[in-house]
């Protein structure tokens, strides 16, 4: 199998579901690295890699989802839930510059009392303090909620954000994009066709999107393949708009769904095999996030990007540790051969055309 998919691919072709589940569960990590930098070396050098530095700022833990693996939330009425000001997001925002950052992720819970116009004004304000920075503004998870909650389309709701500045909605929250995943862990957030039909939505109106994934929940390798051969299908039907794909790892730690973590080469093998099978996506991201120094052997095994993240409390609520040690990550990549270096945000699809 090795040698006819070796051939395959540097010949420029694709492999299809199975041959990805073979990768995961049978081919030899040496292989699986060898592949995987094959597809890898299509867009990228051998040894190139590139990062920047980005805070999440999580503006409200007030949601109504109710996911089971999330530890970061609290229901409306609790005591310890919280809304930022703008002067406190600001203050966050301060913090990052004053550690060298790039780029703001914003990222909060579904407030059933935020309408679409609060978050456009709070994003166009951080906007006109921070030219220096790029803003995702929201995941494709919160604008759906925002979106429903006001009764907008999602074609009027992401022609707004378009229209009030906005430049990326970024495609968080989507977890497993499977549905059976779905109703057994977080019921209340979408469907996956509902995800998808945001997305565009998203795309159509001009802004920039990703691809994301967590992995290391209760999840079968159908429900992870699903997920990747419903992405690769839609990037295929999108022309390539989705910039990136950025898999990362369940945290478990104080959660209801609690668990253990995968290991760091099930996150390798899983990359890898993201890498060769999602051919269409131009850059792969590894999670510093979630794994730390670690994540730079994603470097080896197909990944081309990460960030260097100086806060996320989402994660950090369920076990992540942030450290700010960034010359350690980048001499782990060297270490390993690679050559990272500070890359700009990177543009949005209809800049780039
Ligand atoms: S993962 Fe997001 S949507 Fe789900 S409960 Fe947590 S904050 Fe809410």
């Amino acid at each position: 199998m090795f040698v006819q998919l070796k051939e395959t691919l540097q010949a420029g072709g694709r492999i299809d579901r199975d041959q990805a589940e073979w990768l995961f569960t049978a081919c030899p990590d040496e292989e699986l690295r060898e592949l995987a930098q094959i597809v890898r070396g299509r867009y990228h050098a051998p040894t190139a890699a590139s990062w920047l530095k980005m805070a999440i700022v999580n503006y409200t833990n007030v949601c109504v989802a109710r996911c089971d693996y999330c530890a970061f939330y609290r229901f409306p009425g609790q005591p310890d839930t919280y809304t930022l000001s703008f002067e406190q997001v600001r203050a966050k925002i301060d913090a990052l510059v004053a550690l060298g950052g790039d780029m703001v992720g914003f990222n909060g819970g579904f407030h059933p009392d935020l309408s679409l116009e609060h978050y456009t004004e709070l994003f166009a304000k951080c906007r006109a303090t921070f030219p220096e920075l790029a803003f995702y503004e929201m995941t494709i998870a919160e604008f759906m909620f925002v979106a429903k909650r006001g009764k907008w389309s999602y074609a009027d709701a992401a022609k707004a954000f378009a229209d009030s500045g906005t430049r990326w909605i970024t495609g968080g929250g989507s977890e497993v994009l499977d549905d059976a995943f779905r109703m057994r862990h977080s019921p209340g957030k979408y469907k996956v066709e509902d995800y998808y039909d945001a997305q565009r939505a998203v795309l159509n109106a001009g802004m920039g999107s990703t691809a994301t994934m967590v992995i290391g929940f209760d999840e079968s390798l159908e429900e992870r393949l699903n997920h990747i051969e419903r992405l690769r299908s839609f990037q295929d039907q999108e022309d390539g708009r989705l910039t990136s794909f950025l898999c990362w790892t369940y945290k478990p730690y104080e959660t209801e769904l609690g668990g253990a973590e995968v290991s760091l080469n099930e996150y390798l093998r899983w990359m890898a095999t993201c890498r060769i099978y999602l051919d269409n996506i131009k850059h792969l991201r590894t999670s510093v996030l979630t794994r730390n120094n670690d994540a730079m052997m994603g470097l080896a095994y197909g990944a081309d990007d990460f960030d260097l993240p100086t806060e996320d409390e989402v994660t950090q609520s369920a076990g992540a540790t942030i450290s700010h040690d960034f010359e350690g990550v980048l001499n782990s990549a060297r270490e390993l051969g690679f050559d990272p270096q500070h890359r700009s945000p990177f543009p949005v699809w209809t800049d780039a055309q």
